[in-house]
C-alpha cells in the first residue's frame, strides 16, 4: 500500500502504539495480513503464506469468497439490525437450515461468539433442571486440556492452564476429568488392555458428586486446540448413556467441528450420538461475520414455554442473530451444499492423513493424528521416552513452515512442558497440490532438525 502514512513502518509503529494483539500482546512485529483468495493470504510485503489453520480453525470455504459479501451487503441495506426478540427473515430461514444439519428436532439460539454459545448452554441447562423439578442439578464436567472459551464460564469449564492465570474465581461448579488421550493414556492402558476407562469416568466423577447435583458435562467430539484428541470410536455413545442414566445433559461443543470440518455435517455425526444441546460458531459463517448459536433438544426448549415470565429464558444478547450475520451464514452453508464441501473436507482429510505418514519415521514425530480435515502432528524428544519436544524444536519447524510459505499451528498452551503439538486445519477448498505443498513444506521444515 503506497499512500502516505499506510507503508508498513508507520503502520507498525502505530500497531505498537495502539493495538492489544490477543495472546502476545508485545508482538512487535506482527504480520500485517492486507489480503486473502481461496486458500492463501497476502501480506503488506505482498508475501503470500498458505493459510494451513483457515484462521482461527474457522475460514472453511476460503478467503476472499464475493458470493458472501454480496449477501452481507444486499442484507445490510435491506435490515441491517432488528433484535431477536421479534423475528426477521434470514434467521427464520437460517434456523430452519441448522436444524435440517443437526437432522432435525433443535431449536436455535443466536449469539456472538463460541464463549457465548457455551454460557447460553449453561444457563439453559441449569434453568432447565429447575423447571423439570431438579433445582440441585448445577455441576457441569468438563475434561482437562479442552478449551470451551475465554468468559468466566466457559473457562471455568476450559481444562487448559490460562484458567489458572490471574482471572479466578471463574464460575464454580465445573469439575475436571481426564481426557481420551490414547498416545499418552492417563489411565496407563494401551489398545489391548482399555476399556474405555476415561469414559468410565464420567460415571465416576458424577457418582461421586452425586448425580442429583449435576446439570450437565461439556465436550469436543475431538479435542482439538488442546493437542487433536481422537478418543475410541466407542467413546461418545458410552458418554452418552452414562450421561442418560444419571439424567445429566450432554452439551456438545461443535465450535471448531461443525459445518463440515469433521468431514460430516458435525463432528458427533461421527459417534452415531444425539446430543441435549450443541453449541457452534467459527464455521457457520466460516469468519465473514461474528456469529453463533446453541441448538437445544426440543424437549428441552418446551420447559422454556409456560406463561410466567419466570420460566423464560432470560437472556439477551444485542447483536446475537443480527440479519446480517445470519445471511452470512445462510450464503456460507448454501456454498457448503452446493459445492460439496462437506464431503471435500471428508476426501481431503483422508489424503492428508495419508500423505503425512512420510513424517513417522522422523525421530522428533511421536505421533500423527486426524479427525475429518484436522490433523495433529505430536513432536517428542525421541519416541522411546516420549518426552515432548522442546518449545526450540516445535518453534522452528513452525518457523521453517513459514519461511516456506506455511501457516500451521500449535496446541493451546496446557500444562507446561506439553506444548509440542502442531496442528492444521486448511480450508476446505485445499487443492491435491496444495495438500502436496503442505506435506512437502512439513517435510522440509521437519528436515532442519538436527
Ligand atoms: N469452543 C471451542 C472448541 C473453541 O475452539 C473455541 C475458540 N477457539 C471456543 C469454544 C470459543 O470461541 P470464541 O473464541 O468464538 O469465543
Amino acid at each position: 500500500i503506497d499512500a502516505p502514512g499506510l507503508d508498513k513502518e508507520t503502520l507498525l509503529e502505530k500497531d505498537r502504539q495502539y493495538v492489544w494483539h490477543h495472546i502476545s500482546p508485545h508482538n512487535p512485529n506482527p504480520m500485517i495480513i492486507t489480503s486473502g483468495e481461496g486458500s492463501w493470504i497476502t501480506d503488506i510485503d505482498g508475501q503470500r503464506y498458505f493459510d494451513g489453520m483457515s484462521g482461527l480453525w474457522c475460514v472453511n470455504v476460503g478467503h476472499g469468497r464475493e458470493a458472501i459479501a454480496d449477501a452481507a451487503a444486499a442484507q445490510m441495506k435491506t435490515l441491517a439490525y432488528y433484535p431477536l426478540m421479534q423475528s426477521h427473515l434470514p434467521a427464520i430461514q437460517l434456523s430452519e437450515k441448522v436444524n435440517e444439519w443437526l437432522g432435525g428436532g433443535f431449536r436455535i439460539f443466536y449469539s456472538n461468539s463460541g464463549s457465548d454459545a457455551n454460557e447460553v448452554a449453561f444457563k439453559i441447562a441449569r434453568q432447565y433442571h429447575h423447571q423439570n423439578g431438579e433445582p440441585s442439578r448445577y455441576k457441569f464436567i468438563s475434561r482437562h486440556r479442552a478449551y470451551h472459551g475465554n468468559s468466566m464460564g466457559a473457562l471455568g469449564a476450559t481444562g487448559q492452564a490460562q484458567r489458572k492465570l490471574k482471572y479466578e474465581p471463574l464460575s464454580t461448579g465445573f469439575q475436571h476429568i481426564a481426557p481420551p488421550y490414547c498416545y499418552r493414556c492417563p489411565f496407563g492402558k494401551n489398545d489391548k488392555s482399555c476399556h474405555m476407562e476415561c469414559a468410565q469416568a464420567y460415571d465416576d466423577v458424577i457418582n461421586w458428586e452425586g448425580a442429583e447435583s449435576v446439570a450437565g458435562i461439556i465436550l469436543e467430539p475431538v479435542i482439538t486446540g488442546g493437542g487433536v484428541l481422537v478418543p475410541p470410536q466407542e467413546y461418545l455413545a458410552s458418554v452418552r448413556e452414562i450421561c442418560d442414566k444419571h439424567g445429566v445433559l450432554m452439551i456438545v461443543d461443535e465450535v471448531i467441528c461443525g459445518f463440515g470440518r469433521s468431514g460430516k455435517r458435525f463432528g458427533h455425526q461421527n459417534f452415531g450420538v444425539k446430543p441435549d444441546i450443541v453449541t457452534m460458531a467459527k464455521g457457520i459463517t466460516s469468519a465473514y461475520s461474528p456469529l453463533s448459536a446453541t441448538a437445544v433438544r426440543e424437549e428441552l426448549y418446551e420447559k422454556f414455554t409456560g406463561s410466567g415470565a419466570d420460566s423464560h429464558f432470560r437472556h439477551v444478547n444485542t447483536f446475537g442473530g443480527n440479519p446480517v450475520s445470519c445471511a452470512v451464514a445462510l450464503k456460507n452453508l448454501e456454498i457448503l451444499e452446493d459445492e460439496r464441501l462437506v464431503e471435500r473436507a471428508a476426501a481431503l482429510g483422508e489424503a492428508l492423513r495419508r500423505k503425512l505418514e512420510v513424517l513417522e519415521e522422523h525421530p522428533n514425530v511421536g505421533d500423527i493424528r486426524s479427525f475429518g480435515f484436522i490433523a495433529g502432528i505430536e513432536m517428542v524428544e525421541d519416541k522411546e521416552s516420549k518426552i515432548p519436544a522442546s518449545a526450540g524444536k516445535v518453534m522452528q519447524v513452525i518457523a521453517e513452515c513459514k519461511k516456506r510459505g506455511l501457516l500451521i499451528g500449535k496446541n493451546g498452551d496446557t500444562v507446561p512442558g506439553f506444548n509440542n503439538i502442531l496442528t492444521l486445519s486448511p480450508p476446505f477448498v485445499t487443492t491435491d497440490e496444495e495438500l502436496d505443498f503442505i506435506v512437502n513444506t512439513l517435510v522440509e521444515a521437519f528436515a532442519t532438525l538436527a
